[in-house]
């Protein structure tokens, strides 16, 4: 259905769910429940986002695409989130090594596009949304450290106070991220396969300010891209005109760069035109202040045990950010666990299995387009299509 999903007060039975993880994921799968009628508890390890700056080392804003979109629709946030908040990106600009730009646009025939988000505004309205529904509870500073799918009950401790608590749940959504403590728990149940992926590039945020006059110092409904072969810079818009500038590049060289002199030659070769829309002090400042994070691909299934718990997000299947699909993959995941609810009726059992059976083949499909995507857009996204076939091959 296109519609905003109502109030379901009617389901068929009315599940205790916890849900632990109050990212992204989490915050919105605990609305999708709860319209559904079901008593959600959302189990956060962090302060409430609302009230804590941003932690670096987590990007800070993101590409929305349809998949996202189609979620934040379900939960009557689309509007507020795309219209008052989003910036449109049509396109790709390019920055050749020589400082001159050109545009691939993403969509020309329908004019479809990406919006750029910010992490901390699209999770703070989905838990202030949460705030408006009567069947949702929600625990900050509350770290899962053991659950029991027996018996659905779970163990946490309270980071302010150290006091470890235990609660019950008919059924217990893992979407606590990557390094998932459910995951860690499933992974005791015989039949369950995992594997993880670093790869050898790691990532730096830098930043690109506003300009003197407070607008951007780019043109801002694109997302810029600095392709340079083995490593590439990318820069996406914010609401305060100011860009989010994300450097990937292999580990080993971000340890080569290790003076101020390296650091600016390295930009003069490379990224000769960014150095003054950073500006070389701030530069110097925000790469040195910082140390390069770390990129995993995480595949596994089943995603469920019995009608007792589920994976779904980062902690089912995090991916390399290179297609800007892993936020948008984990709010399609809430999507179809909806209509499997609405399926079923809401038997459990049923729809976790579906989910499993189903629901992997897009995972695995997604990661394996995101680590392609790395040499696409580092790469290949420079070169003329005849030559693509080899360079891929030769990979
Ligand atoms: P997370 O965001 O990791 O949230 C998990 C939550 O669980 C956290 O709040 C954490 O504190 C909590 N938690 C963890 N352990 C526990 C515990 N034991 N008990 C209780 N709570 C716990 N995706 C896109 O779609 N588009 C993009 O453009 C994009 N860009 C990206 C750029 C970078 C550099 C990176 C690294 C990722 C990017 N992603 C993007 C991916 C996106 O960030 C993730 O897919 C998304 O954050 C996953 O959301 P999540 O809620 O599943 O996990």
């Amino acid at each position: 259905t296109d519609e905003v999903l109502k109030y379901n007060g009617n389901a068929n039975k009315k599940l205790n769910i916890a849900v632990v993880g109050g990212g992204l994921v989490g915050s919105l799968e605990a609305l999708y429940l709860a319209k559904r009628g079901h008593q959600v508890k959302l189990y956060e390890y962090r302060e409430d986002i609302r009230n804590t700056p941003l932690a670096r080392g987590r990007s800070i804003n993101l590409a929305l695409s349809i998949r996202g979109r189609r979620a934040l629709k379900d939960v009557g946030l689309e509007d507020q989130m795309i219209n008052q908040h989003g910036i449109p990106m049509r396109a790709r600009m390019i920055h050749r090594p020589d400082s001159s730009t050109y545009a691939m646009p993403y969509d020309a025939r329908t004019n479809q596009c990406i919006y750029s988000v910010g992490r901390n505004y699209l999770n703070s309205i989905l838990l202030k949304e949460s705030e408006n529904l009567d069947n949702v509870e929600r625990y900050f500073n509350h770290k899962l450290i053991k659950s029991n799918f027996k018996d659905g009950s779970l163990t946490f401790m309270k980071m302010d106070t150290k006091e470890t608590i235990q609660v019950n749940a008919d059924l217990i959504i893992g979407a606590d991220g990557a390094f998932s403590t459910v995951r860690k728990e499933m992974m005791k149940q015989p039949l369950f396969n995992f594997s993880q992926q670093y790869i050898e590039h790691g990532y730096l945020e830098l930043c690109i300010p506003a300009g003197k006059d407070g607008g951007f110092q780019m043109p801002p409904n694109y997302l810029h891209i600095w392709p340079r072969g083995n490593f590439m810079m990318i820069a996406l818009p914010n609401q305060d005109c100011s860009w989010t500038v994300t450097l990937f590049m292999p580990f080993k060289n971000f340890k080569n760069i290790d003076s101020e002199r390296k650091l600016m030659d390295f930009f003069t070769n490379y990224f000769q035109d960014a150095i003054p829309l950073i500006g070389e002090k701030k530069l110097i400042e925000d790469f040195f202040s910082g140390s390069p994070s770390a990129l995993v691909a995480i595949k596994c299934r089943p995603y469920h045990v019995c009608d007792k718990a589920l994976l779904i997000g980062d902690a089912a299947h995090a991916v390399v950010p290179f297609y800007g699909q892993g936020m948008n993959a984990g709010f399609e995941d809430c999507t179809e666990l909806d209509k499997l609810f609405q399926k079923y009726n809401d038997d459990v059992t049923s729809v976790l299995e579906e989910f499993t059976n189903t629901r992997w083949r897009d995972a695995f499909a997604i990661s394996d387009l995101a680590m392609y995507n790395y040499i696409e857009m580092r790469d290949l996204v420079t070169r003329p299509s005849y030559r693509l076939r080899k360079t891929v091959d030769d990979f």
